[in-house]
């Protein structure tokens, strides 16, 4: 490995900071050794903050209709193809509780922008999971909504929320998403959370079309400025029925090393290996993990339609991605010298609520 490298590498661990230049270095490089010292140090990091304890979540993709239509995404409103399904409230519970039966201390109930789903069903759905299970976290992710919708969520209960910014580049923004959308309204949307005393996740797909160095500067960047409890990275993967079918996936190897980068940066952060990092490799999620990853979300959503929820080709959802697959994936972690916690697994950066982010993307 070249001098270079492992300096940079350890003066980002030291620091918690990175420029430009050295992401380009760490990202550009091919060599494994470098790789493997950034896994290592981030490794570490994670075992220092977290023990060797993986958090699971268990997630249920509850509808896959979407009032919004991304350039990306498998679910967009204009996919025909796409065979839309709605959960009953009923039938969301019973998956909770088999997720409880099988040790799921946090539901992540998550689904397209679906109007059908009015605020008023939103904090029923949540005050009822919460009722059944006291002693659960509830994370929603269900897009960009209202100051005051948010709020109602979190009174009905709701203790953490994901929201991916996408990307921190306003250009870039515009080329992965309709006019209707802007990356100042997901930033309010962010902002906002926290403010309320939401456990908040941003994050972004690596590789998506048009993504470069500076674009990931930004995220960076944003990443820094915003001190999420939780961040979501995983590499992009076309969808046959999307204007970017025919674009190329991330690799396995960038969103390691950049998995790697965010835990050095940020040693407390939640970062979870990937649906779409266990998709593109089958060993990704294990090498995620390896790489300083700390969370898994295990697929809860009922069988007959979780094919449904097809964001991407290919999308993992069943032996080790999935609930029923927890032993499975208990196994391989203990062989990695890992073990699945069995809390509700709190991100240990502290809530700071009132505070605002008026700066970066959001005035761009
Ligand atoms: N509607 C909610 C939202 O907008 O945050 C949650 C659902 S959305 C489908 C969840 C995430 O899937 C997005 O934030 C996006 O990063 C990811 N995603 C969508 N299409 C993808 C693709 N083709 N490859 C990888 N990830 C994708």
């Amino acid at each position: 490995m070249a001098g270079v490298e492992r300096e940079i590498i350890d003066r980002i661990e030291k620091t918690g900071r990175i420029t430009k230049e050295e992401l380009s270095i760490l990202l550009l490089s091919s060599d494994d050794k470098s790789m493997d010292y950034l896994a290592k140090r981030a490794g570490e990091t994670t075992l220092r903050h977290y023990g060797n304890k993986i958090y699971i979540r268990g997630l249920i993709e509850f509808t896959n209709y979407c009032r919004n239509d991304c350039y990306y995404c498998g679910i967009r409103k204009s996919n025909r193809n796409a065979k839309r399904y709605r959960l009953s409230e009923e039938e969301i519970l019973s998956a909770a509780g088999l997720g409880y039966r099988l040790g799921f201390r946090t539901f992540v109930l998550q689904g397209g922008e679906d109007p059908w789903f009015t605020d008023e069903k939103i904090c029923a759905l949540v005050s009822a999971v919460k009722s059944d299970h006291p002693d659960c976290a509830v994370t929603l992710s269900i897009g960009e909504k209202k100051r005051d919708s948010y709020q109602a969520y979190f009174d009905a209960g709701a203790d953490r929320y994901l929201l991916r910014h996408e990307t921190a580049d306003e250009v870039h923004y515009r080329k992965l998403h309709p006019p209707d959308l802007a990356l100042s309204n997901r930033i309010r949307c962010l902002s906002e959370l926290k403010e309320i005393g939401y456990q908040t996740g941003c994050g972004f797909m690596v590789g998506s079309p048009g993504q470069t160095m500076e674009t990931l500067f930004l995220d960076l960047s944003l990443i820094q400025e915003l001190s999420p409890h939780m961040v979501g990275i995983g590499p992009f993967i076309p969808h046959k029925d999307t204007p970017f079918c025919r674009e190329a996936p991330g690799t396995l190897e960038r969103t390691l090393r950049l998995l790697s980068i965010i835990r050095l940066i940020h040693p407390k952060v939640l970062l979870p290996a990937t649906t779409a990092l266990g998709t593109i490799h089958p060993d990704g999620r294990k090498r995620g993990i390896l790489a300083g990853a700390n969370v898994v979300m295990p697929n809860l959503t009922p069988q007959h339609v979780r094919e449904k929820y097809e964001l991407y080709n290919g999308k993992a959802s069943f032996g080790e991605e999935a609930a029923e697959g927890l032993g499975a994936l208990s196994e391989e972690l203990k062989r990695i010298g890992y073990q699945i916690a069995v809390d509700i697994g709190d991100s240990k950066v502290p809530i700071v609520c009132g505070r605002r982010w008026p700066k970066i993307a959001a005035q761009k």
